[in-house]
């Protein structure tokens, strides 16, 4: 049986995205807006972000923006810094004076809800274009288009497929293989909650302990401040959840220096903590094959430590829109030749990060007792820190956001 769009379906034009997170969200956004008739298909009633809160980057602000998201009252400015659990700083964020100016934002790092940032963009998507309730089972493809097969048999048409569907994807597994997904060894707490007293304004701050990582962020849900905080801590595939959670958490941050062992009394451990075992891949070199492509954490899971798993996934679909704007998708030349451009832009760019925020987590987690004590004595007095942050995580990135001129705003 065949699924019967709402929507405009033109021959030319059909895009089928799978998967209603991010990254899929993004991509019908901007491929609507580059006048592409979308429909995104997502195996869950309706779609349901990540809990707890998240961090996006402005480059990522911009790009929500230009679809239509309002950004006044949308996420909490931060300074960030990295600190030692003797609260001695390591390390503090450097803004790019070009990239605020050209944007016409401030600042770097803005914390909100996940759930609130999410619910801005899934209202730009117009009525028909969420297909919810649909389970991809797999695709077929030919030089002409490609069949989706939902599990339920439902079957659609479509010139391209994009694969949004996640870290453990369906499109990407058939397209690619077996991703060969490794648990990183890390587990993280991620919370918030609402004010606390004595925290600098606008502060947010990276601890490490020789073992574990407590850090918290100014953030905003439902326009309201509060904050976000989290622990990392290292940890084995299928590790049973402590039965005392809070407790466990106690322990942890009570070798923390204030406020993060305040922040535990301040959130409801019901329905304001979220445990997360971290997962990631090998590098992939390629995202499409033939007249699929993938993006987001279906080809780039992140560990945390980049804090740009969402906002990758969100420009992921933005670029690929680029790529395609005014291609005819009929035309398998054309299809090749925007995403291998889509591909030159964000393959390289995305790998280094998810490598470098994997590099970082291992060491500052996975290394052997007189290699943490040498790593803290060099952090703790040399700027090594600083420098690895501002060459291998905000280089590339102030420069890809200074080469997005048609979303600056001077
Ligand atoms: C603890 C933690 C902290 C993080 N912090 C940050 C942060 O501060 N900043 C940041 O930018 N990122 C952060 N991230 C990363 C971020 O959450 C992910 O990278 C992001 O959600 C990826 O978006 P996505 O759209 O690619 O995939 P997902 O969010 O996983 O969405 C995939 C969607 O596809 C659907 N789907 C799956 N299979 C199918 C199927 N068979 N058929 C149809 N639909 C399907 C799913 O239901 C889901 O809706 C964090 C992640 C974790 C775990």
């Amino acid at each position: 049986m065949r699924v019967e769009p709402s929507l405009q379906w033109r021959p030319g034009k059909r895009v089928a995205v799978i998967g209603a997170g991010p990254g899929g969200v993004s991509t019908a956004l901007a491929l609507k807006q580059q006048g592409f008739d979308v429909l995104v298909f997502e195996k869950q009633p309706e779609p349901k972000p990540l809990g707890g809160a998240v961090l996006l980057s402005v480059p990522v602000l911009a790009v929500l923006r230009h679809y239509g998201i309002d950004l006044n009252n949308f996420g909490s400015f931060t300074v960030t810094e990295f600190r030692n659990n003797k609260n001695q700083l390591r390390s503090r964020l450097p803004f790019n004076k070009s990239v605020e100016k050209s944007f016409g934002i401030n600042g770097w790092h803005y914390g909100m809800l996940r759930s609130n940032a999410f619910a801005k963009m899934m209202e730009l998507m117009p009525e028909g274009m969420l297909v919810p309730n649909s389970d991809f089972d797999h695709y077929t493809q030919t030089a002409d288009g490609v069949t989706v097969n939902l599990k339920d048999g439902k079957t659609i048409e479509a010139d391209i497929l994009v694969g949004a569907d996640g870290i453990r994807s369906g499109v990407s597994h058939q397209a690619f293989g077996d991703p060969g997904l490794f648990h990183v060894g890390l587990r993280v707490w991620l919370a918030w909650c609402d004010p606390i007293d004595g925290i600098p304004p606008q502060t947010g701050r990276i601890i490490h302990s020789h073992k574990y990582q407590a850090s918290f962020f100014p953030m905003l849900h439902d326009g309201k401040p509060g904050y976000e905080w989290w622990v990392v801590e290292p940890c084995e595939e299928n590790a049973p959840t402590p039965a005392d959670i809070a407790s466990h958490l106690g322990k942890i941050l009570s070798k923390f220096p204030d406020p993060l062992p305040r922040f535990l009394q301040s959130t409801n451990l019901e329905t304001q903590i979220f445990k997360w075992d971290i997962y990631n891949r090998p590098s992939l070199k390629q995202w499409s094959n033939g007249r699929v492509v993938c993006l987001g954490d279906a080809v780039h899971p992140v560990s945390p430590y980049a804090a740009y798993g969402m906002g990758m996934a969100i420009e992921d679909g933005y670029f690929l829109a680029k790529a395609l704007a005014g291609s005819d998708l009929n035309d398998a030349r054309q299809v090749s030749n925007s995403f291998h451009e889509f591909e030159s832009q964000r393959v390289d760019y995305v790998n280094n990060h998810v490598e470098f925020a994997r590099k970082l987590g291992n060491t500052f987690h996975q290394l052997p007792y007189p290699l943490a004590k040498l790593r803290d004595f060099v952090f703790d007095r040399t700027s090594i820190l600083d420098r690895m942050i501002r060459h291998d995580y905000l280089a590339d990135a102030e420069k890809m956001s200074l080469m997005m001129q048609e979303l600056h705003q001077a």
